[in-house]
């Protein structure tokens, strides 16, 4: 018994010196100071309200002032935390283009959460099939879309046909 109160103890202290880490003081995702939670799927230290939001994707989490930890989930954070999970989840994420949502926007963060761990968007795996034909916003030079909409001589929607199609093969 005393073995075990011992190493509840240990374990909170690796934690809580873990939760010191500049970089896991703030919330992964929102980037909020003062982590709380940890995500036991991830590995990673999250705020209150991205705790919760983990949870509605049944992403299991931990309140670290209020959980125990076992020995091999302390070693797996040690191994894991934020600065390692942002090498995996957020591995192609762009500053330039995409921003961190801030914690007040509930909305926005639910996006942003399913986008990085659920669709796995930034994780660089091909996995993940980006439909690149279909998305038009994606060029880079403005002077590309034009040079299309030359050439189709006009205002055809080829997203019309598209739905169309569709809904027809589906009828089928
Ligand atoms: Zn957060």
């Amino acid at each position: 018994m005393a073995n075990r109160v011992k190493e509840d103890e240990k374990n909170e202290r690796i934690i809580r010196s873990l939760l010191k880490l500049p970089e896991n003081r703030r919330c992964i995702n929102c980037n909020s100071l003062g982590a709380q939670y940890v995500c036991t799927n991830f590995w990673t230290f999250v705020c209150t309200t991205c705790s919760g939001i983990h949870r509605e994707f049944t992403h299991r989490v931990k309140s670290v002032s209020m959980a125990k930890f076992t020995s091999q989930e302390v070693s797996a954070l040690q191994g894991g935390g934020n600065a390692r999970a942002k090498e995996i989840y957020f591995k192609e994420w762009d500053p330039q283009r995409n921003s961190v949502p801030d914690s007040s926007n509930v909305e926005r963060l639910r996006d942003f959460i399913k986008h990085v761990y659920v669709d796995r968007r930034y994780t660089g795996e091909r996995s993940f099939d980006k439909p690149s034909r279909v998305k038009m916003g994606e060029t880079e030079d403005p002077s590309e879309n034009r040079r299309t909409d030359a050439y189709q001589g006009g205002s055809r929607s080829p997203s019309y046909e598209d739905s169309y199609e569709r809904r027809y093969s589906r009828q089928t």
